[in-house]
């Protein structure tokens, strides 16, 4: 007895830490479902796998070779002694490659031949060299000025990037069980949580993402020290009183630290990358002097007021959406009706109000931000990583309330701003994706600013662990052609979804329990479908489900049956909100989740920016094989007759520069 008590001691301590409690072993609420493990979800759809595909074989090694031409990883080498010289880039850079190395853990869990090992080993050894004794990591602050850490937060970005290194360790861990990155990350989670908290250091994150980093960190380790310090970050702001003086002391200090910086660059024999593209804007004078305001009263930062007394999502897009998604995980571990509530008021009218058609958010360039209710110019700022953010609030509000109007938002995000955002060759990003294009804007290789890029690559080699859940009851979010392996309650059920989306309305679902058992399967009942017909195939009895729920099916199950699932893919015409200003008597043109857009190549002769859409006359969809990897285009007529050729959003940009509009105008 007591060999076997010191032998799982040891085990613990070979483990790498006192807290090796399993995710869900905090004994708390997880929200409705469990996310089950990547490994247990295979995807082989017709749509999302080309796209996987590209992004294993092209994107994940060119992205490599980005970051290594711009010194983000000499940075780290920088940083840790290897090499002499300066950090180069952006300050938050470090983040880039954290996200490039989440996305390679998720797919050389599944690939481990991939090119990406070599690259993720060098990073594991490197990135502890990067850290301080104590664990904080940061090479812009180690390099330039490591007696100024954590002291100039509101402007800089120490927390955000920390938080994308916690995610990557988890990832990496999670996925090949090497736990030398998750060593690390604890070093840099204590190094924060004896920083941080009532009493101590009482500042916040200037950008969001260190919350919801230190909670899966939470889940990974079970500390609840890093719970502890994501619950002080989210309630103290919004807090505090003397705000716009911290401001001006940043401000002070940033100056400083960009001065010493300067110094240590004019030395550095590296040059300066000119390279990069810039995101590129103009502003007008008026929207200068709203981005003053909204950056003097914490607006842009979401420090204006707690988040338990905000309606609707305010400021920089990116910043109040990771927020909202680490504010939405504390609900799941920790019941706060005040916040899951505001949560709730905050999604709804953010998304009602506040959002593209294409799920894309932020309408004001000049702060990456939201625009006041309906405010939704065409030239959309509608950064892709604002779609993924918003994407990850939406899982995270699914899992505290299984309403399907979260799943809903979640695949119009995906299949629409957050696709387009890469090209179908997995080469080039869009960081913003505007409504409206006038033959000048396209994808590019990278940014000045490259936070666009990586994030996607996490996000779609890491697509399984959105489109299931498991626990109680079996869960069917998304309908993406693969197999889930789920671990229920009541046994283990193999899923085999066979899915016609996009393009065709029948999914079918093969339910196979390792024995027969008693369990419900909650299948999604797509709101963009306004007639879905659900069966057992086998059964009597067919189901018209209400779109946008979940349709319960509570049974007996057993190895072999089968449900089967049609939904209504037919095109149709979707009127802009009449308080949208600029799209007044216009409309966009959607089938299933897909919103579509006319480019002018598609349509010679037409000016896509005028032409005035018939709306009695009938749409019809064309599956395309030629076409873009192929697609269904959809078939519209103009007022004088003429054939209208929409092709889907998420494809658009990839026959070269074009005219573009997602918003027709509609003849009377
Ligand atoms: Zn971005």
């Amino acid at each position: 007895m007591m060999k076997a008590r010191m032998a799982a001691v040891l085990l613990v301590l070979l483990a790498g830490g006192a807290w090796a409690a399993p995710e869900g072993a905090a004994g708390t609420d997880r929200g409705v479902f469990e996310v089950p493990e990547l490994k247990r979800v295979e995807i082989t759809d017709q749509f999302f796998a080309p796209r996987r595909e590209a992004l294993g074989r092209v994107t994940l090694m060119s992205q490599w070779a980005q970051l290594g031409k711009h010194h983000d990883v000499d940075n780290f080498r920088v940083a840790a002694g290897e090499l002499t010289g300066a950090h180069q880039g952006m300050m938050f850079n470090d983040s880039d490659v954290y996200k490039w190395l989440e996305a390679a853990s998720y797919v050389l869990a599944k690939h481990p031949d991939s090119p990406a090992a070599a690259p993720v080993a060098e990073l594991t050894r490197l990135i502890p060299e990067a850290q301080m004794p104590d664990g904080y990591l940061d090479t812009y602050y180690r390099i330039f000025a490591p007696d100024h850490r954590w002291r100039e937060l509101d402007l800089n970005h120490e927390l955000y990037c920390s938080g994308h290194f916690i995610e990557a360790a988890c990832a990496r861990s999670e996925t090949s069980g090497d736990r030398r990155l998750l060593a690390a990350a604890e070093r840099l989670g204590d190094c924060i949580a004896a920083e941080f908290g009532p009493g101590k250091n009482e500042g916040v994150p200037g950008h969001e993402e260190v919350e919801l980093a230190l909670i899966r960190l939470y889940r990974v380790t079970g500390n609840p020290a890093y719970l502890d310090t994501a619950a002080f970050f989210i309630d103290r702001r919004g807090r505090d009183p003397h705000y716009k003086r911290e401001l001006l002391r940043d401000v002070g200090g940033a100056a400083k630290v960009s001065q010493a910086a300067r110094k240590l660059r004019a030395l550095d024999p590296v040059k300066p990358d000119q390279e990069r593209v810039d995101v590129g804007m103009i502003f007008k004078p008026s929207a200068l002097l709203r981005a003053i305001a909204d950056i003097s009263s914490g607006r842009y930062f979401q420090m204006d007021r707690p988040l338990a007394e905000q309606t609707v999502a305010v400021g920089h897009s990116v910043r109040a959406m990771y927020f909202c998604t680490g504010a939405a995980d504390l609900c799941l571990e920790r019941d706060d009706p005040g916040l899951r509530s505001a949560l709730t008021s905050i999604w709804d009218r953010t998304i009602t109000r506040r959002t593209y058609v294409t799920g894309g958010m932020g309408s004001l360039p000049i702060i990456e931000g939201f625009g006041r209710d309906y405010e939704l110019p065409n030239r959309a700022y509608s950064e892709t990583c604002a779609a993924i953010a918003s994407f990850f609030f939406s899982h995270r509000m699914l899992r505290l309330t299984g309403e399907a109007k979260y799943a809903d938002q979640m695949e119009r995000a995906l299949d629409n701003a957050i696709l387009s955002g890469i090209s179908l060759d997995g080469t080039k990003y869009f960081y913003q994706n505007p409504l409206t294009a006038a033959g000048k804007t396209q994808r590019q290789d990278w940014y000045k600013v490259a936070c666009c890029p990586p994030n996607i690559a996490r996000l779609l080699a890491s697509l399984e662990r959105y489109l299931y859940g498991e626990g109680k009851d079996a869960w069917v979010h998304q309908y993406v052609s693969g197999t889930a392996d789920l671990e229920l309650a009541a046994g283990k059920v193999r899923l085999t979804v066979a899915s016609g989306l996009p393009w065709a309305g029948t999914v079918k679902v093969r339910v196979a329990p390792e024995r027969p058992a008693r369990f419900v399967l909650r299948l999604r009942v797509p709101g963009w479908s306004g007639a879905s017909r659900v069966r057992v195939v086998g059964d009597a009895q067919e189901y018209r489900p209400q779109p946008g729920t979940y349709l319960a099916l509570d049974r007996e199950w057993k190895p072999g049956d089968e449900v089967e699932l049609v939904f209504d893919l037919a095109p149709r015409l979707l009127p802009s909100p009449p308080e949208v200003k600029e799209d007044r008597g216009k409309v966009a043109i959607l089938a299933g989740p897909l919103v579509y857009c006319l480019e002018d190549r598609d349509n010679p002769g037409i000016n896509v920016h005028r032409v005035e859409l018939d709306p009695q006359a009938p749409l019809a969809a064309e599956y395309r094989g030629d076409l873009l990897g192929g697609l269904a285009v959809v078939k519209a007529r103009a007022r004088d007759g003429r054939e209208l050729v929409a092709v889907p959003y998420y494809a658009w940009d990839n026959r070269g520069p074009s005219h573009m509009e997602v918003w027709i105008k509609e003849a009377k």
